[in-house]
This record gives C-alpha cells, sequence and structure tokens, in this order.
C-alpha cells in the first residue's frame, strides 16, 4: 500500500483508538463506581448488579476493539498492514475504509466464520 494511504489508515485508527481507550475508562469507571448510596431495597440492588454487569461488558468489549486497533497500528509500523493474514492478498481499501482493523479480505473472513459456525457476520 502506497505510504499516503498507510498514513491516512494511521490517522483513522489513532483517532479510534483515543475515542475507544475513553470509553474504556468510563466503562472502567462505571463498572467500579461506588453504588452504595444508602439505597437497600432488593430490586434497585439487582439493578446495580444489572448496570454493573453491563458496563463490565461494554468495557470488554472496548478492551478488545482497543486491542485490535493496537495490532492494526502495529501492522503499519511493520509493513504488513492491508494484507490479508490468511491468503496474503492486499484487502480491498473500501472495506479498510469500513473497518481499518481488518485483518482478512472478505473472501477469508467468509471463510473463517463459516469454519467457525457462525451465522452473524462480524465483518
Ligand atoms: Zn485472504
Amino acid at each position: 500500500m502506497e505510504k499516503e494511504r498507510l498514513e491516512h489508515f494511521r490517522k483513522i485508527l489513532q483517532g479510534q483508538l483515543r475515542e475507544h481507550s475513553e470509553h474504556v475508562r468510563a466503562g472502567q469507571a462505571a463498572a467500579t463506581a461506588d453504588t452504595d448510596d444508602g439505597v437497600k431495597d432488593s430490586v434497585d440492588m439487582s439493578l446495580q448488579d444489572v448496570n454493573r454487569e453491563i458496563a463490565f461488558r461494554m468495557g470488554e468489549r472496548e478492551s478488545q476493539l482497543v486491542a485490535d486497533i493496537d495490532q492494526a497500528l502495529l501492522r503499519i509500523d511493520e509493513g504488513t498492514y492491508g494484507i490479508c493474514a490468511r491468503c496474503g492478498k492486499p484487502i480491498d481499501e473500501r472495506r479498510l475504509e469500513a473497518m481499518p482493523t481488518a485483518r482478512y479480505d472478505a473472501a477469508c473472513q467468509a471463510a473463517i466464520e463459516a469454519a467457525q459456525g457462525l451465522d452473524t457476520p462480524t465483518l
């Protein structure tokens, strides 16, 4: 991939990294927030548990996104960005525009998902 294109994707990824890092921090803060505000009602208590659980799961998802973005930035540095990790062919740039962290081209992604038996494409 041309250097200018790589820098274009690097900027997108760095922007996403900043954004999602903030989400992770916010999620962690919510998950660990002191929710003991004196309300001892059991319904409210379980609602708090649910909220904490949601915050925790969102934090996990965001952490995974941050890891994916990190790896994509690493691939830019290594010069392997935009190359399918499975077949070695260049990934369509329109696909990278839609999902800058893509590790596989569309054909390989579909094949991997089919092999895993997933019925919901994660792109
Ligand atoms: Zn491929």
